[in-house]
């Protein structure tokens, strides 16, 4: 059966755990050619190979989102083996949670790095290989914590609204068509997300919520994929996606 990913060629980061590797699972799956980026190859590497053994096509490079020629790199990779790329999906992410009170100027960095400086090294790395093809596609995983304010998510959050801003201001900037962006804000989703949470009692808090309510990794490859699959006149621009019993 030929699906409207049949074909597509998509590079997503964060790919070796939780969301992007499920994405990347449903996706290949649905026939797209998927380029899958991470820092932890090893886990790229099985992801590839559990892909290609099931007839899709996967190629794998490490990348860390927050250096530019990782970026860059990773659309060369996929326009050079695959000829073209149809969409980023930039999911790679860290959550160094906390109230804004504990000043920590490290964990706020390293947040602003990933999540926000690693979405504009793609938006650069990925936008002149959209504009010269006619089209692309920028997904980004954001969070409802950019929608609901919570105590401890404030800098998270912050940096997730920061994308969800970048992907508005980009569609009202590519409206002569072509260009879509799409922000996908998930609540809780059962991942390792919380491992890189540093201080040991709010990290078991998240995983507890995790380990109870979360909903799966794969319900949110869902929303992407629909996102992707979508005819080239309609733009899914912001979709969320929580568990039922999410307050
Ligand atoms: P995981 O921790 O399972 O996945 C995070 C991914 O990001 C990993 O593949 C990791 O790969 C990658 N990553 C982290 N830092 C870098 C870096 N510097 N360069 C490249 N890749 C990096 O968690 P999730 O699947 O939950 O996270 C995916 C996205 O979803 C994140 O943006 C997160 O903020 C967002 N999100 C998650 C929610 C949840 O409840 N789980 C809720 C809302 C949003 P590696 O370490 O191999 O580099």
């Amino acid at each position: 059966t030929t699906t409207a990913l049949q074909g597509k060629v998509v590079a997503i980061t964060g790919a070796s755990s939780g969301i992007g590797e499920a994405t990347a699972l449903l996706l290949a799956e649905r026939g797209a050619t998927v380029v899958l980026a991470a820092r932890r190859t090893d886990r790229l590497d099985t992801i590839a190979a559990g892909i290609t053994a099931r007839g899709g096509q996967a190629a794998v490079l490490a990348t860390d989102v927050t250096q530019r020629a990782d970026l860059v790199a990773l659309v060369t990779l996929a326009t050079e083996q695959f000829g073209r790329l149809d969409a980023l999906v930039s999911n790679a992410g860290i959550s160094k949670i906390g109230p804004v009170d504990e000043i920590d100027l490290d964990g706020w960095d390293a947040m602003i790095d990933v999540n926000l400086r690693g979405v504009l090294n793609g938006i650069a790395a990925a936008l002149p290989v959209f504009r010269s093809q006619g089209h692309g596609h920028f997904v980004t995983t954001v969070s409802t914590a950019g929608i609901k304010i919570t105590p401890t998510m404030a800098v998270y959050g912050a940096t997730k609204n920061a994308v969800r801003t970048l992907m508005e201001g980009l569609r009202q900037e590519s409206t002569s068509g072509g260009l879509r962006t799409t922000s996908i804000s998930p609540g809780y989703v059962r991942t390792e997300l919380a491992g890189s949470i540093d201080d040991p009692a709010r990290r078991a808090e998240v995983q507890a919520g995790m380990d109870s309510f979360a909903i799966a990794p794969e319900a949110v490859a869902r929303a992407i994929a629909f996102a992707l699959e979508q005819p080239s006149d309609v733009e899914i621009g912001d979709l969320t996606i929580r568990p039922t019993t999410q307050g």
